[in-house]
């Protein structure tokens, strides 16, 4: 009898369910995105801007399972509903973990749905979510060998935000050999060199945004 590992059999398990997570996303006519990055890359500050910028138009809904409060508050205090996923520890989200936070917000009365995911760059990667894109930053004083280090998170990834740019000189990041990089495992891949702190490069990733947003507003979009 072939051996078969148990971490094959929680993965199939977590795609199914996160087949059934994407059904509910379609039916309320939302765009979801998972958001992942390492510890310090920026998910909230890309999370807060965002927001900012959009709020007017776009009714957005966070579910954060990077449990910073302050984050969280700093968020809900834009009007914005939030579900705070208690991860009890673990260093990933899983489809089980979203599917039991569905409940408690109001999917139909959303536009756009962003998940911010536990600060790793490693198993996340692994877990599917039901999301429309995988949406991955990187950020320049993390070093230009992230994509070498880390390929399956740039591997599975659907965007690429490469966050404070205006550190790149500072650092001595080559942008070049990270595009290299990310490029051998993931040609093509969408990418928004950026920086929350000084706005450069932002309008870009808001206009892809945007257009996706309206892509998948009226529930009848099916995966990318
Ligand atoms: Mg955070
Ligand atoms: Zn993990």
């Amino acid at each position: 009898m072939p051996e078969i590992p148990i971490v094959e059999n929680i993965l199939d398990a977590n795609d199914q369910l996160a087949a059934r997570i994407r059904i509910e996303f379609d039916s309320a006519g939302l765009l979801a995105l998972n958001l992942m990055a390492s510890p310090g890359g920026g998910k909230t500050s890309v999370i807060l801007k965002t927001i900012e910028a959009l709020k007017d138009d776009v009714r957005i809904g966070v579910i954060d399972g990077d449990v910073v409060p302050l984050d969280l508050e700093k968020i809900a205090e834009m009007g914005i509903p939030v579900s705070l996923i208690n991860t009890g520890g673990n260093c990933h989200l899983d489809a089980n973990m979203v599917y039991s936070a569905l409940p408690s917000l109001d999917l139909n009365a959303l536009d756009l749905l962003i998940i911010e995911n536990v600060g790793n760059l490693i198993c996340p990667a692994a877990f599917s979510l039901g999301v429309h894109y995988d949406v991955v930053i990187a950020s320049v004083p993390e070093g230009d060998d992230k994509p070498y280090k880390y390929p399956a998170m740039f591997k599975g990834a659907d965007v690429l935000l490469l966050n404070k740019m205006d550190l790149e000189d500072y650092m001595g990041f080559r942008v070049d050999y990270f595009r290299h990089g990310v490029e051998v495992l993931n040609p093509g891949l969408t990418f928004f060199p950026i920086s929350c702190r000084t706005g450069d490069g932002f309008d870009a990733w808001l206009d892809w945004l945007r257009t996706a947003i309206k892509a998948y507003s009226n529930g009848q979009e099916t995966t990318p």
